[in-house]
């Protein structure tokens, strides 16, 4: 069952990062997340991250040269050997052309490319109640996945939480526009490679775990 290797592909807030979560564990790969990459360089201060600070603010996509260029390398790292979720990249046609490159140059070929379907309108409130834990990057939602325990996290008890600078319901509008404008185009590509399975993700968070290890599974 391990060894998998995909893409999680989705609107932003239509919870990739929750299921990429759940998967990683269940499969033993890793979780690349091409958003909590830029995240972590914005924090460390980097030339990059101060660029793509004023972009992520923004709700516009950051450069495909500087995307591709982080995934590059990062595939090169012994921890994706043995499989990877990708979560957030690819997210125009030029990144999945390149991906698609790099990934016949290392010998690697994509198990299956699986979209989370989820309506616009479910998105802002999804995206305007997500909060994450800061020391281990745990995902809760204000309605729809508060701690067990108020303000402490489930996974390692931190009381400390974070929420994201463009999680906010002007900088969604963008983003959706990013997502329906350049993102969805690439849901055609990989359907004409047979790679694309679509997963119901307007249901229980369970519940789309279940269908998309279906997919995996089959
Ligand atoms: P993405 O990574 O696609 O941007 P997330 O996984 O961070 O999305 O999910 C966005 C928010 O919605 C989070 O607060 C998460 O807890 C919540 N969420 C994720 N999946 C579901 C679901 N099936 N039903 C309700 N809320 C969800
Ligand atoms: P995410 O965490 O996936 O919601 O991404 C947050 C933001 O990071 C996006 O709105 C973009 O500004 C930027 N970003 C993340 N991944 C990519 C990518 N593959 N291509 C371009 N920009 C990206």
């Amino acid at each position: 069952m391990t060894g998998k290797r995909l893409i999680l592909m989705g609107p932003p807030g239509g919870g990739k990062g929750t299921q990429a979560k759940l998967l990683k564990d269940a499969y033993g790969i890793i979780q690349l997340s091409t958003g909590d990459m830029l995240r972590a360089a914005v924090a460390a201060g980097t030339e990059l991250g101060k660029q793509a600070k004023e972009i992520m603010d923004a709700g516009h996509l950051v450069s495909d040269e500087i995307m591709v260029g982080m995934i590059s390398e990062r595939l090169d790292q012994p921890d994706c050997a043995n499989g990877f979720i990708l979560d957030g990249f690819p997210r125009t046609v030029a990144q999945a052309e390149s991906l698609a490159a790099m990934l016949q140059d290392k010998g690697v070929e994509l198990d299956s490319v699986i979209e989370i379907r989820v309506p616009d309108q479910n998105l802002v409130d999804r995206i305007t109640g997500r909060f994450t834990c800061s020391k281990c990057g745990e995902g809760y939602h204000d309605t729809f996945k508060l701690p067990k325990v108020a303000d402490t996290c489930d996974a390692c008890g931190s009381s400390e939480f974070t929420r994201r600078d463009d999680d906010n319901a002007e900088t969604v509008k963008s983003r959706l526009k990013a997502y329906h404008g350049q993102t969805a185009p690439l849901l055609p590509f990989y359907e004409s490679k047979g790679l694309l399975a679509v997963v119901d993700g307007d249901q229980d968070m369970s519940a789309v775990t279940t269908e998309i290890k279906r997919v995996l599974d089959s």
